[in-house]
């Protein structure tokens, strides 16, 4: 169903001490595409994403089981580069998270953790990354101010610099949309759009209208477990699994 696929999770189980949160997922997330995971609060999407990047090794307490397939390899492999493996899979959360730092030196923060130390390479990543990221018109006047200055649509647009300026290739986006007024949704959505030419985008919302408007293929998730996955349209249109169809129209929140 998902042709050329970027990243597969197979059998995945995962537990926070003795609380099974994933049950046997399985999914395949399309190479330049944007999948949506939706489902209700708590069922586990905010988990399975941190599984994609090994934020969750970060807990203590935690059991994996199962396969999660990067580019043929397993990320899961006592032998991979976490920070490689980290810096390949940009994440943005669901509060926008600005440092308190200037808009340029938020953007310059993970290439200089990336040991890159020349000022004529920073600015210039700096720059392309606000460019990616729809915000250098509005910032380009102001880039040694405060983040903090900026607006809350701004602000994730920033944080989203910020994963791009190291050249990531996945974007992991948990409900970044949640904090934001339309107005900054929809130019978070366009930006999604343009951005899928050259990443694979996984985005997590429970804003089943975002899903349905920026996502080519949707999960929906209950419990732990992926009831349903497919395209977007077919997911929205005739959904094959009951759950689905009453999350769909709202039944559970
Ligand atoms: P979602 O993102 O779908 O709202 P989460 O993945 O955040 O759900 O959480 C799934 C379940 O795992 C919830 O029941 C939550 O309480 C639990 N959980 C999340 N993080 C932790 C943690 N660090 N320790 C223990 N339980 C957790
Ligand atoms: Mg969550």
């Amino acid at each position: 169903m998902v042709d050329e696929y970027r990243i597969l999770v197979e059998k995945l189980h995962f537990w926070f001490s003795d609380f099974n949160v994933l049950k046997n997922v399985n999914i395949k997330f399309g190479k330049n595409k944007i999948t949506a995971i939706m489902g209700p609060s708590g069922c586990g999407k905010s988990t399975l994403l941190r599984c994609l990047n090994r934020m969750n090794d970060l807990y203590p307490k935690t059991r994996l089981k199962g396969k999660i397939i990067i580019d043929g390899k397993d990320i899961y492999n006592d032998n991979v580069d976490i920070f490689k493996l980290r810096k390949m899979l940009g994440m943005v959360f669901q509060k926008p998270s600005p440092l308190p730092k200037s808009i340029f030196d938020n953007v310059a923060y993970g290439l200089k953790i990336h040991g890159i130390k020349n000022k004529k390479e920073i600015h210039c990543k700096v720059e392309k990354a606000l460019k990616d990221s729809n915000l250098w018109d509005e910032v380009k006047d102001k880039l040694f101010k405060s983040a903090f200055e900026l607006s809350g649509g701004q602000q994730q647009r920033l944080c989203i610099a910020r994963a791009l300026a190291v050249e990531p290739e996945i974007l992991l986006l948990d409900e970044p949309a949640s904090a934001l007024d339309p107005v900054s949704t929809a130019k978070l959505e366009e930006l999604l759009e343009s951005l899928k030419e050259k990443y694979t985008i996984i985005i997590v919302t429970h804003n089943l209208q975002q899903a349905s408007r920026v996502s080519d293929y949707t999960a929906f998730m209950y419990l732990g477990e992926i009831i349903e996955f497919g395209k977007t349209a077919k997911v929205f249109t005739n959904p094959q699994n009951e759950k689905t169809e009453n999350y769909i129209r709202g039944k559970y929140g």
